[in-house]
């Protein structure tokens, strides 16, 4: 048994609800959370690489949902963003959600776990060129964070785009270990500022709230003022 099925195990027994397994055609894994019961879809084992790594990635999600409160594994409310913009904000959650997976999964398998972030960095890094979308940004930025912090070579996989050095230096700002609803909404607040669509802020009743500042006009990424962005980050 490889280390990711046996840290599997051990997640299991530390789960309260019941795990469903959902294989489906896509080659991508998914997690959700839905009456009591985690979901977690994922392709046929030979038909992706590092199926098992993925596999206990989702686990951890479930793990970090049963011992975190929900508004860590449920996406905020976007009921009045225009249609279309839930998926955007998500992206910026979900990319901040996996900072503190790896994190975990590193504590379980930890030269699997680094052979994936190089793995992903040789993958990312073929695929960054000026007309990203900032879906591709987010996952360039944590995967540039992954390889900085985890693999200990800080700078050397510095990515030549600012919106990305900017996701991975915001990531980098918080330790992936320190696992709190109010660092989830915290980093989010500081992506948010890196493109400048949305913002975070508190109702009357004091829950998150989000906020569209600007329409986006295509998935390219929006013009940048590299001098505002320095200095809301500082
Ligand atoms: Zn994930």
């Amino acid at each position: 048994m490889c280390c990711e099925q046996k840290s599997v195990k051990i997640l299991l027994s530390q789960l309260e609800y019941e795990v469903n397994y959902i294989e489906w055609e896509s080659d991508l894994f998914k997690y959700n959370f839905k009456n009591n019961t985690h979901y977690i879809t994922h392709p046929a084992k030979d038909s992706v690489g590092l199926w098992y790594l993925y596999f206990l990635h989702e686990h951890i999600h479930a793990f970090h949902r049963e011992k975190l409160s929900s508004p860590f594994s449920e996406n905020p409310s976007t009921n009045h963003l225009p249609f279309g913009y839930d998926q955007e904000v998500y992206n910026y959650f979900n990319t901040v959600r996996d900072w503190f997976v790896v994190g975990s999964m590193i504590e379980y398998c930890i030269e699997e776990t680094k052979f994936l972030i190089r793995y992903e960095y040789d993958d990312i890094v073929k695929k960054i060129n000026p007309n990203m979308d900032v879906k591709d940004r987010l996952i360039a930025g944590l995967v540039s964070a992954q390889v900085q912090f985890f693999l200990k070579e800080p700078g050397k996989y510095k990515m030549d785009d600012l919106h990305i050095q900017k996701v991975a230096e915001t990531l980098l700002g918080f330790h992936p270990n320190d696992i709190s609803v109010e660092n989830l909404y915290s980093i989010v607040s500081k992506l948010f500022k890196i493109f400048g669509y949305f913002e975070i802020y508190t109702d009357f009743d004091g829950a998150f709230q989000i906020k569209q500042l600007k329409e986006m006009q295509s998935m390219s990424p929006p013009p940048t003022d590299y001098k505002k962005i320095m200095k809301e980050l500082m």
